[in-house]
C-alpha cells in the first residue's frame, strides 16, 4: 500500500490544491502594495512564528521520513530531508535571533548569524525539493517498477534526511565560526555595523535586500523549484499538487520579504504567516492521509469481517461462525440457566432437484430457501449453512414448543415458495429437527452439559422428520 499521497490526483482533490494555490497567489496580489503598510507590533509574533515552523517542519519530516520507510520511495526521504533542514535552520535562527533569548543570540552568534540562517532556511528548502525531485527520476510512479518494499533499506538511504539536516547544523557552525559580512551588503563602520545586524537579524528582508538580489534568488529558486515539481510530476499525483502549495507559499513567504522593509509591517507579518504555512500545509495531507488510511483499513477490516463470516452462496453465516457462536451461545444460556433451541434443517430429495435443474439452479434454489429462513426467525436468533443444504437455525431463550413453533414457520415458508422440483411433494420442501437444551428443553443432563449433544439431538431429529416422510418437524428424542 503505496498511501493516497503517491496516489493519482481526484479531480476534487486537484480542485482544492488549486484552490488553496489561487489563495495564496491572490494574498500575494493583496499584500504586495501594502507591504509596508504598519501594523501594531507583536514582539512575540516572530519567535511564535519559528516554533510553529520548527514543530510543523519536524513533524512533516518524521511523517515522511515514515513514508519512505514503508515505500522505499527515494523522492519521500528527500521531502523529509527537506523538512528536517527546514526544521533546524529555523530552530537555529531562533536561538541565534538578537533579543529572543538573549540580547546577542545565543550559541555564540554573531551579528549575521540568525540573518544568513533565514537565508540558508529560505534557499536551502526549495533547493532540496529540486534534490527530491532529481532523486524521483529514479523510482517511476509506476508501481511495479519500484523498489521492494521487502528489501531492507540501505543505511545510505537515510542520507537523503538525514544528510540535510546535517548540512543545517554544520550551516549553524558555520555562520557562528566564520566572521561573515551582512547578508545584503557590507557595513562601513562599527556603529553601522551594530544598526546592520539589529537591522538584518530583526527584519530579516531589510530595503537592501532587493538590491543585494538575495531575497530575488531566494524567490527565483522557488520559482525553479515549482517549474521542476511540474515538470518532473506534471500534476499526477496528490503530493505533487500539495508540494507545487507548499512551494508557492514557500515563494510568497520570500517575496513579501523582499518586499516588506520593516519589522511589524503587513508584508513582515503574511510572509511569517506563509513562512509556517509551507511546512503546515504538507503535515495536514500527510496526517489527512493517515486518517483516510485509518479509515480505509477499518472499513476493509470490518468487510473482512463480515464476509468470513458469512456464507458466499446463501449469505447467510457459515459454518466456522456458527461453530463459534453456537457455542457461546450454548454457554451464555447455561449461565443464565436459559433455554436455547437448535432447529436442523434439511432441503428434501435436494438431489433430484440438482438432477433436473443443474447445479447453478441448485444454487439459486439453495439461497432462496436460505433467504426464507432468515425471514422466519427473530433478532437475536441467527441462520447458519451448516453444510451442503442443511441449515441451522439457533434460537437463544426459545424454549422446545417456541423451536417447534419457528421450525414449523420455516417448513411453510419454504414451501410457499413453491419452487417445482421431481421429488414426490412436486416443490422445493425442508424437513427440520428440534433439540432445546436447559430449562423447558431437554431433562438428560448429558444434553445440556455438552453443546456438541445439542446438535447431535438436532439431527437426530431431524433424521426421525425425514423417515417419517419429510416435508416435516420433528423434536428431540428426549423431549
Ligand atoms: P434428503 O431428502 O435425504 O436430504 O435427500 P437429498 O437429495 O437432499 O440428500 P443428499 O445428501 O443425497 O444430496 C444432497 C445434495 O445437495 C447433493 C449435493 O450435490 C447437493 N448440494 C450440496 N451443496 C450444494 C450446493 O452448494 N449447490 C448445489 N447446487 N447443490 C448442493
Ligand atoms: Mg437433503
Ligand atoms: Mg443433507
Amino acid at each position: 500500500m503505496y498511501g493516497l499521497l503517491i496516489g493519482p490526483a481526484t479531480r476534487r482533490q486537484a480542485i482544492f490544491a488549486g484552490l488553496c494555490a489561487l489563495a495564496i497567489m491572490l494574498t500575494l496580489a493583496l499584500a504586495a502594495p501594502r507591504a509596508r503598510d504598519t501594523l501594531p507590533a507583536i514582539g512575540p509574533f516572530m519567535p511564535m512564528c519559528a516554533l510553529t515552523v520548527f514543530t510543523t517542519s519536524g513533524i512533516a519530516a518524521f511523517m515522511l521520513g515514515a513514508r519512505f520507510a514503508a515505500t522505499r520511495l527515494p523522492m519521500l526521504g528527500a521531502l523529509g530531508g527537506a523538512y528536517a533542514f527546514t526544521a533546524i535552520t529555523v530552530a537555529l535562527q531562533l536561538l541565534m535571533f538578537p533579543g529572543v533569548f538573549t540580547r546577542t543570540g545565543l550559541l555564540g552568534a554573531g551579528p549575521y548569524s540568525a540573518a544568513w540562517m533565514w537565508v540558508f532556511w529560505h534557499a536551502g528548502f526549495p533547493a532540496l525539493v529540486i534534490v527530491a525531485e532529481l532523486v524521483r527520476s529514479r523510482s517511476p510512479d509506476d508501481p511495479l517498477q519500484r523498489t521492494d518494499p521487502d528489501r531492507g533499506l540501505d543505511a545510505r538511504a537515510w542520507l537523503l534526511i538525514v544528510g540535510p539536516a546535517v548540512l543545517a547544523a554544520a550551516l549553524g557552525v558555520f555562520v557562528v565560526r566564520v566572521d561573515l559580512v551582512e547578508p545584503w551588503h557590507a557595513p562601513a563602520s562599527a556603529a553601522a555595523a551594530t544598526a546592520a545586524a539589529m537591522t538584518a537579524a530583526t527584519r530579516i528582508a531589510p530595503a537592501d535586500l532587493a538590491a543585494g538580489t538575495m531575497g530575488l534568488v531566494i524567490c527565483a529558486l522557488n520559482l525553479v523549484a515549482i517549474a521542476v515539481v511540474l515538470l518532473k510530476g506534471r500534476l499526477r499525483l496528490v503530493l505533487d499538487w500539495w508540494i507545487v502549495v507548499a512551494l508557492l507559499a514557500s515563494l510568497v513567504d520570500a517575496a513579501l520579504n523582499t518586499l516588506s522593509i520593516e519589522r511589524f509591517t503587513l508584508g513582515w507579518y503574511v510572509a511569517r504567516i506563509f513562512s509556517m504555512f509551507a511546512p503546515g500545509v504538507l503535515v495536514c495531507v500527510l496526517v489527512w492521509e493517515v486518517t483516510a488510511l485509518y479509515r480505509q483499513l477499518s472499513e476493509e477490516h470490518a468487510s473482512l469481517i463480515q464476509t468470513s463470516a458469512h456464507d458466499a452462496l446463501t449469505h447467510v453465516y457459515n459454518r466456522s461462525y456458527f461453530d463459534e457462536q453456537f457455542r457461546r451461545s450454548f454457554e451464555r444460556a447455561a449461565r443464565g440457566a436459559q433455554p436455547l433451541s437448535l432447529v436442523m434443517v434439511d432441503v428434501d430429495h435436494f438431489k433430484l432437484y440438482n438432477d433436473a435443474h443443474g447445479h447453478l439452479r441448485g444454487d439459486a434454489c439453495l439461497s432462496a430457501v436460505a433467504e426464507a429462513l432468515a425471514l422466519t426467525v427473530r433478532p437475536g436468533d441467527f441462520v447458519a449453512r451448516y453444510g451442503g443444504e442443511e441449515f441451522a437455525l439457533v434460537l437463544p431463550g426459545a424454549n422446545a414448543d417456541e423451536a417447534c413453533a419457528v421450525a414449523e414457520r420455516a417448513r411453510a415458508a419454504v414451501a410457499q415458495l413453491a419452487m417445482p422440483t421431481p421429488a414426490p411433494a412436486g416443490r422445493v420442501t425442508v424437513s427440520a429437527g428440534c433439540a432445546t437444551s436447559g430449562p423447558g428443553g431437554a431433562p438428560n443432563p448429558a444434553a445440556s452439559a455438552v453443546h456438541h449433544a445439542l446438535i447431535a439431538a438436532a439431527d437426530a431429529a431431524l433424521y426421525a422428520a425425514k423417515h417419517a416422510g419429510r416435508n416435516r418437524v420433528a423434536r428431540a428424542a428426549q423431549d
